[in-house]
């Protein structure tokens, strides 16, 4: 039989958006994530533009709609296998990792205080660490608890199922393998960080100053690795010099050749975190060109109007630490004034790029992709790219793209 649905493959606001359109429209529809909770990017980021709320504020509304509607059915640590049949009739095999904690979680904490083992943070970016049991952040959707078995110690350590008033804990969980019927499938998958340490003059990964535009939105955050305070991470000193590099990689023909269009925003956002909690702090934008359009060209001239923030047109050779200070001495060939000039700072932020998931993992289905790995819509695949899988873009064109996928979906269950 046909499939009467949509699966929605990446819970980050593009998969969100687009499962809460088609099911508030009557349809059924599957939401695929593959990390332990919804909100993508967007929930891992400090504030957003325009408006500058926290992500929260524009994510819980969605996540309100989904608890309300029995017609979506979210699964989380869940990846697509494989994809069979055609446009109309989809059979969508999926694989769902155990969790190891059942819905009787209250989220209390009482497991993670006796836990023993620590791992990296990956909400965090890899910038503090949590339990082998955790909650992966403080907002989770859902707000359960969740173990990362390759470090859990597993039945010879149980102290968290002895300590757990709930029973919540289930150490013998297993993989389960479903197979969902979808008439469309909506791609919203989203984007990664373009690898900084792949610009070897830069130096990304040697130095615990040097950090990624992403990073910075966690050391901004409260539920950050510092509680919010924007620090050196390499003593956790207040910083005074902080220098942002437009166009990490980007524009770059041995890189990514394309521009994101959003980094220059975020980093003028960035800008005034650090303006924020330190009134005597100097920012340095280096930049090839400031690309912040339409409304969000205010950030730029509200940026220029701070007499500590400058910005110097040049892109950024090399990054390299002063053996002396610890600083961070940046050489940039300085285009208006036409020399090369050298900067200091105690914390550097490149601005990377934004990479399509595709290039690491493919859709499991023949689907167009452009030279970068953005997928391509196709009227005829019945698989609807959204969000920045697509097309490097904000926010709010994201959403505007998720709903006109989820149109494109309800039409192709209706057309057939
Ligand atoms: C540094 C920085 C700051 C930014 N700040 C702002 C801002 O202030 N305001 C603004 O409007 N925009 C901002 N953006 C842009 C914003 O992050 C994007 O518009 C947004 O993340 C796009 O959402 P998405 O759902 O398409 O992708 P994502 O946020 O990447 O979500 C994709 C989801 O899919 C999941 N997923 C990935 N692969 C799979 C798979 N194989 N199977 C299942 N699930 C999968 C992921 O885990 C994730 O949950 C910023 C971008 C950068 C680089």
């Amino acid at each position: 039989m046909a499939g009467d649905g949509i699966v929605v493959v990446g819970g980050g606001i593009a998969g969100i958006t687009a499962a809460v359109e088609v099911a508030e429209v009557g349809f059924p529809v599957d939401l695929v994530e593959l990390a332990p909770y919804l909100g993508g990017r967007v929930i891992r980021s400090n504030r957003y533009f325009p408006k500058m709320c926290p992500p929260q504020c524009g994510l819980e509304i969605n996540f309100r709609r989904i608890r309300k509607n029995p017609r979506v059915r979210v699964h989380t640590m869940t990846r697509v296998t494989s994809i069979e049949g055609k446009k109309g009739d989809f059979k969508v095999q999926v694989k769902v990792s155990p969790r190891f904690v059942n819905s009787k979680c209250t989220a209390c904490g009482a497991c993670e205080a006796v836990c023993p083992v620590e791992r990296p943070n990956d909400f965090n970016y890899g910038l503090d660490k949590t339990k082998a049991i955790y909650l992966p952040h403080e907002m989770a959707f859902p707000n359960r608890y969740v173990i990362d078995p390759s470090v859990c110690l597993g039945k010879d350590c149980g102290k968290c199922v002895e300590v757990c008033p709930f029973g919540a804990i289930d150490l013998d969980m297993k993989e389960q393998v479903l197979t969902l019927n979808a008439g469309a499938i909506i791609w919203a998958t989203g984007w990664d960080p373009y690898d900084a340490s792949r610009i070897d003059y830069y130096g990304f990964g040697k130095n615990p100053n040097l950090i990624n535009n992403v990073m910075m939105e966690r050391l901004s955050a409260v539920g950050g690795p510092t509680g919010g305070k924007i620090s050196r991470l390499s003593d956790g000193g207040e910083v005074r010099r902080v220098a942002f590099v437009q166009c990490a990689g980007s524009r770059d023909e041995n890189h990514l050749p394309y521009c994101s269009g959003v980094c220059c925003s975020a980093s003028l956002k960035q800008a005034f975190y650090v303006r924020e909690q330190y009134p005597d702090a100097e920012v340095t934008i280096f930049y090839i060109d400031i690309r912040a359009l339409g409304r969000l060209e205010d950030l730029y001239v509200k940026a220029k109007a701070d007499p500590k923030i400058t910005f110097v047109k040049g892109k950024v050779a090399e990054i390299f630490p002063d053996k002396a200070t610890g600083e961070l001495i940046l050489r940039v060939e300085d285009v208006d004034k036409g020399e090369g000039i050298t900067s200091r700072a105690d914390l550097v932020v490149l601005a990377t790029g934004i990479v399509p998931t595709t290039v690491k993992s493919p859709v499991p289905f023949e689907v167009p992709c452009d030279d970068y790995g953005f997928l391509v819509p196709s009227e005829e695949t019945g698989i609807i790219p959204a969000g920045c899988v697509k097309k490097p873009v904000d926010v709010a064109h994201t959403v505007q793209d998720a709903t006109g996928a989820a149109l494109s979906a309800i039409q192709s269950l209706k057309r057939r």
